[in-house]
């Protein structure tokens, strides 16, 4: 008799490692050279973390041996706690500070300790799938709101608006966004927490990609921005430190703390069933965010990020029937491929014949839960060689695809 998943799973997907990767990987065992444009993670790419970190970490490892406290260190959150004065949020102590095995475990953390069945959370399309699937899995409905293109991808209010009910709890926002690169201004956050404010929702904005920032975007944290409204800040090293795979991220919770005891409490609950967060990864955190911020050399301008990213925008946009929105932010472009010249009716089957075809992997747009066939994300890290590469065989690929 077969072993069946659990029910629990019927809606929850994550197709950024989705069936399209398992391709790939059979590919690169059959001796392929695969041009992999699909995962956001700087190592793999060249792109070391500040050897400060490392150091710090090597040296801390002796006294990393046992589990630490279950919301983490107080040096590591003491300095998280002093990231966001410097960002402009009040209220934030080190108790309202939960470090987590990177912000993948904590927004997981988070729905599950706030969602009973059939609660409504609004996320964003597209968005990162992994804020889908959490509401999915612990048995919560995810409704999405659309970020208008026309607009810099920025979030379209009177969507978000028409889609409160009575049963929405929280409204999750990613800026700067994956898969869009949109940094959001201040009127949009603004237009996002009065809605919060009028409708009673928790604010969950991720803000991973914080330090990524190109030409004259700026980031403003939304909790800088709600001081009345509960709402916890996501973060962590994964992006800015370029360490994913350490593991480390964060929650900040601010607002008024006192209407929400029952939550807390259930968050502290899940957080010492996981006992702590990896503790050598821990470690990394007081140094990063204390430390020379090497991110900086990146994005401005001859850096390589912001190079790379200028460098991928244009060449999509010189594909006939390609047009891509310029990402202000974070290490992907989203562009869209017009209908018109190339009909696509199931990106993912587009997104493997590419593969099949090109060798090289993208993720189609609608694992970021897009609800048209016409997108498909890149990420800006390979270097400036590979992505002429890369982005050349996709024009010549959609010269002649039909499908
Ligand atoms: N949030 C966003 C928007 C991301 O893009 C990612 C990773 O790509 C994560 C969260 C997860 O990051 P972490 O490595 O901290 O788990």
């Amino acid at each position: 008799m077969q072993v069946s998943k659990s029910n629990k799973l019927a809606n929850v997907c994550y197709d950024i490692r989705g069936p399209v990767l398992k391709h790939a990987k059979r590919l690169e065992e059959e001796g392929h050279r695969i041009l992999k444009l699909n995962i956001g993670n700087p190592a793999p790419f060249g792109f070391e973390a500040p050897d400060e970190i490392l150091q710090d970490v090597i040296r801390n490892l002796p006294t990393a041996q046992g589990y630490s406290d279950s919301k983490g260190l107080f040096s590591a959150r003491k300095a998280v706690m002093q990231y966001y004065q410097q960002k402009q949020v009040e209220g934030i102590g080190v108790e309202d500070i939960y470090l987590g095995n990177g912000v993948s475990e904590l927004i997981v953390m988070a729905l599950q300790a706030l969602l009973n069945n059939n609660d409504e959370v609004l996320i964003p399309a597209p968005d990162y799938p992994l804020w889908t699937a959490s509401v999915s899995l612990s048995g919560g409905k995810p409704v999405h709101y659309l970020c208008d293109e026309q607009a810099n991808w920025w979030p379209d209010l009177d969507d978000i608006k028409s889609k409160i009910s009575s049963n929405t709890k929280a409204l999750v926002l990613i800026n700067p966004n994956n898969p869009t690169g949109a940094v959001y201004p201040k009127e949009i956050l603004e237009g996002m927490i009065e809605l919060a404010r009028q409708h009673n929702l928790v604010l969950f904005s991720d803000e991973i990609y914080d330090k990524i920032l190109y030409e004259d975007a700026k980031h403003i944290s939304t909790a800088s921005l709600a001081p009345d409204v509960l709402c916890l800040t996501f973060n962590g090293l994964s992006k800015s430190y370029r360490v994913a795979g350490f593991r480390s991220g964060w929650i900040a919770i601010s607002g008024p703390k006192h209407k929400a005891h029952s939550y807390i409490e259930g968050l502290d609950i899940l957080a010492s069933m996981r006992l702590c967060a990896n503790v050598p990864s821990q470690h990394a955190i007081q140094t990063a965010l204390g430390g020379y911020q090497s991110v900086n050399d990146l994005i401005l301008p001859g850096g390589r990020l912001l190079e790379q990213r200028n460098r991928a925008w244009e060449l999509l946009n010189d594909i006939p029937g390609i047009s891509c929105v310029k990402p202000m932010g974070a290490l992907y472009a989203f562009p869209r491929i017009d209908p018109k010249s190339c009909p696509i009716h199931n990106d993912e089957k587009f997104a493997l014949d590419l593969l099949l075809s090109e060798k090289l992997l993208i993720v189609q747009g609608t694992a970021f839960n897009w609800p048209w066939p016409d997108h498909f994300r890149v990420v800006t890290l390979p270097w400036i060689d590979d992505l002429e590469m890369a982005i050349r065989r996709i024009g010549n690929f959609l010269q002649t695809y039909r499908q």
